[in-house]
């Protein structure tokens, strides 16, 4: 038996869905899909912008292909296919040959053009696939009744900088793939965001380059409006700081402000110390006044690590709270706005934000001192 003739150069071949599907990567970037033994009949899916030289399972409902490009990408292929993410990178003129996943399913193992095995970390696509298996066995659901689709997680690229790329070019170059990546993903994406920005969420974060408010919550350009500066402090005379509370709460209509400080955070940490650091030190006057409010129980934690840690949620709640008192949050929610303000603090050791004890939506839990009359 054979298929019929294609008008296309196959390279490449899985089989996938319990041997029930193949897939054959093509010479013009396609993919194409028989149901086994229904070789006269295909379905045809144009994902790729160059040849798709190698493919190889990773699960029944998951595949990497290896592109002339040199980049390898995860596809689902239930309930249809469906580009997830780039896995990795040989560089765009080393086509990808091979590709295969190690025993362990740690790893998926490739090698191209240019002169290297490399081995990608898959780990975490397992970690969501038995996830997945054992919610579903837990709730006594069959996920083919519910149609639901198979998700997996979003790969991670984790790119370093070259300091001796004078000119940049290796940041053009990967801005360049993660543009086209986020096109094949969704070819309407950047048009829709070109029209519109409609964030639900204010971010007020820290300018530490270890806390990047999107990639830490996973949330898409478009979805979280940001400042950020030394120490996220809030500060009721701060112009740039109130004039994007403003922009965002009357104009965006946020629904939430997060203020989220970090672990180690040299700002709150130079405020806790007496050197002198220049300009600075006049911005980290406003961390020395929190610690002069909790005075009593910082002075108690003999431990400076501890203290310090302390003096840092202090900081993310009191900054919380002047959101609060300022007369653009207090106005809005005497408008009826929907509005909820959160402090937060992220570990640098793990990556994991924790919810500080304070979360405020109106303005009846206001120091009265602080309380304005509706407008
Ligand atoms: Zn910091």
């Amino acid at each position: 038996m054979m298929t019929q003739e294609l008008d296309d150069e196959p390279l490449s071949l899985v089989i996938v869905k319990n041997d029930e599907q193949v897939i054959a990567g093509s010479q013009s970037g396609a993919l194409y899909t028989w149901n086994w033994n229904t070789w006269s009949d295909y379905s045809k899916w144009i994902g790729h912008p160059n040849s798709v030289d190698a493919l190889c399972k990773l699960d029944e409902d998951t595949i990497c292909t290896g592109g002339s490009d040199g980049l390898l990408r995860l596809i689902t292929v239930s309930p249809q296919q469906q580009f997830e993410g780039i896995l990795g990178d040989h560089g765009e003129d080393f086509p990808i040959e091979k590709m295969a996943v190690g025993f362990d399913e740690k790893y998926l193992a490739s090698c191209g053009h240019d002169l290297h095995l490399r081995f990608w970390n898959i780990e975490f696509l397992y970690e969501n696939t038995k996830r997945k298996q054992q919610e579903t066995a837990t709730s006594g659901v069959n996920k083919q009744e519910t149609n639901e689709p198979n998700t997996v997680s979003s790969p991670i690229r984790i790119n370093k900088f070259d300091p001796k790329d004078e000119k940049l070019d290796s940041l053009l170059k990967s801005n360049a793939e993660w543009s086209k990546a986020v096109t094949e993903a969704d070819p309407n994406f950047f048009k829709k965001l070109a029209q519109i920005q409609e964030p639900k969420i204010l971010w007020v974060g820290c300018a530490d380059s270890r806390v990047p408010a999107n990639q830490l919550v996973q949330l898409a350009p478009g979805e979280v409006f940001v400042h950020r500066n030394i120490a996220n402090v809030v500060c009721h005379s701060d112009l740039n700081c109130l004039s994007v509370l403003q922009y965002a709460v009357d104009v965006l209509k946020v629904e939430h402000v997060i203020v989220c400080g970090h672990s180690n955070c040299g700002g709150v940490a130079a405020a806790m110390g007496s050197g002198q650091y220049g300009l600075i030190d006049n911005w980290l006057r406003n961390i020395k006044d929190v610690y002069r409010f909790y005075e009593k129980e910082l002075d108690e934690i003999k431990d400076s690590k501890e203290r310090l840690s302390r003096l840092i949620e202090f900081n993310a709640i009191h900054s919380a709270q002047n959101v609060c008192r300022s007369t653009i949050v207090q106005n809005a929610w005497h408008r009826g706005q929907k509005l909820t303000v959160h402090a937060w603090v992220y570990d640098l050791e793990n990556g994991l934000v924790k919810r500080l004890e304070f979360s405020h939506k109106d303005p009846a839990k206001l120091p009265s001192i602080y309380a304005c009359q509706p407008l």
